[in-house]
């Protein structure tokens, strides 16, 4: 793989690109990644050759683009291996992919007085959606903690579980410390309560390889434009029995069997979950991008990003005052720090003069700050495009910015 990357990024344009006269050094792809040209292409192919509304057409062009974003459909499916395609649901991202878990089960299952359970370290998308659903219905939200590692406190979630629990929801990887989450042990806890889980996966299915068949999750929900495709695109994964008697999350076209004003039922699976014109050719250009990862082989990205973060943490934490925020056993490529008496954004701003793009601030985790009594941090987090020498890079450019900031 590390003799591969020079050739990996000629594949992604933007990397030949500067930013304030120097060469991109791009560190917030916990954020959104880039794109491969195949990705750029497809979007560009497709909306010069074969654009039309898809399904139900009856001429060349619908027919043609139905067949491929329903191939998308298939693709998606394989990535992660569920049973069939009617367990996926194309959305705009994570955050609709729970929106739409949040209200569809909870309209369907949850009454007053019943729990639902996240983690302390989840993104605000993780944690907002069921809060308004707790709103909504008069449940109640339990948290489980995590310890100053950031790992966590598995034990205690079967103190938090009790018949009133209706769903557990978790990240795989938390954005804010990089922790990579021992989703299948968990999965197993709430299931022996007969307990459903849904997995937030927007930092984990670019990473790691997923498997919902082996995780035995009920929901898994990741972004596309965090896994190299487009934006606007994410992909729900839920289990055909519970996605079933779901009631639907929007009405509108698509979403149909048939219409009177009468009554109105509502269209198989997944159908039954995608009301209006779908987003068809982001769809189909994130399936290239899904091609693109497999075709690299998620282990092979797995080995090459985890010996990046392990040199990135070892070169960080050379410097002195810097605190890393996050020190799992096991994480993914995202490195949260702080430096004693710098705010992080006049650090990155500093940086951004150097061409580094990192992120600074909270990370949509406001919890996870509150844990730590910090009010932000710096985050650089890597893809499998990234390299030794920007790593060297950034940390001589902090070295550099560290006094003048002091
Ligand atoms: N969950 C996690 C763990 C995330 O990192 C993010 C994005 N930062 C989201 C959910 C939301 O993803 P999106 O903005 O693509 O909907």
């Amino acid at each position: 793989m590390k003799e591969k990357i020079e050739k990996i990024r000629k594949d992604f344009p933007i990397l030949a690109t500067q930013v304030n006269k120097k060469p991109l050094v791009y560190f917030d792809n916990a954020a959104t990644t880039q794109k491969p040209s195949i990705v750029i292409d497809t979007i560009t192919e497709y909306y010069s050759k074969y654009n039309a509304n898809i399904h139900r057409g009856i001429h060349f062009l619908s027919n043609f683009v139905t067949d491929a974003s329903e191939k998308a459909r298939e693709t998606v499916r394989e990535f992660i291996n569920a049973d069939t395609v009617e367990e996926i649901i194309f959305t705009s991202g994570t955050t609709e992919s729970i929106n739409l878990v949040a209200f569809s089960f909870g309209e369907t299952f949850i009454v007053k007085d019943d729990e639902i359970i996240i983690s302390e370290m989840e993104h605000h998308s993780n944690i907002v959606p069921w809060q308004m659903l707790c709103e909504r219905k008069d449940a109640i939200l339990r948290v489980l903690p995590f310890n100053d590692a950031g790992e966590l406190e598995i034990d205690k979630l079967s103190e938090l579980i009790n018949p009133k629990t209706k769903i557990v929801a978790v990240a795989h990887v938390s954005n804010a410390l990089g922790t990579i989450n021992p989703i299948k042990k968990i999965i197993k806890i709430a299931h022996k309560s007969n307990i459903p889980v849904l997995i937030d996966g927007a930092q984990a299915a670019q990473h790691i390889k997923v498997d919902v068949k082996e995780l035995d999750c009920d929901f898994y929900a990741f972004s596309g434009h965090k896994s190299y495709g487009p934006t606007g695109t994410g992909i729900l994964y839920g289990k055909k029995d519970i996605l079933e008697k779901m009631t639907p999350y929007k009405g509108g076209g698509e979403m149909i069997a048939k219409v009177s004003f009468e009554k109105t039922t509502y269209n198989a699976l997944p159908f039954k979950f995608e009301a209006g014109t779908p987003n068809y050719i982001d769809s189909i250009a994130l399936a290239k991008a899904l091609d693109y990862i497999t075709e690299l082989g998620l282990d092979n990205i797995c080995k090459y990003e985890t010996e990046l973060l392990e040199y990135a943490t070892r070169e960080l934490k050379k410097i002195d005052n810097l605190k890393i925020i996050g020190e799992a056993e096991h994480k993914s490529s995202v490195i949260s720090f702080i430096i004693d008496g710098i705010h992080p954004s006049d650090a990155g701003t500093l940086l951004d003069q150097m061409g580094i793009a990192i992120r600074t601030g909270t990370h949509c985790a406001e919890p996870v700050m509150q844990h730590f009594g910090i009010s932000g941090t710096l985050r650089a987090s890597f893809a499998f495009y990234n390299t030794f020498e920007e790593v060297d890079y950034f940390v001589k450019s902090l070295n550099y910015i560290i006094p003048i900031l002091k």
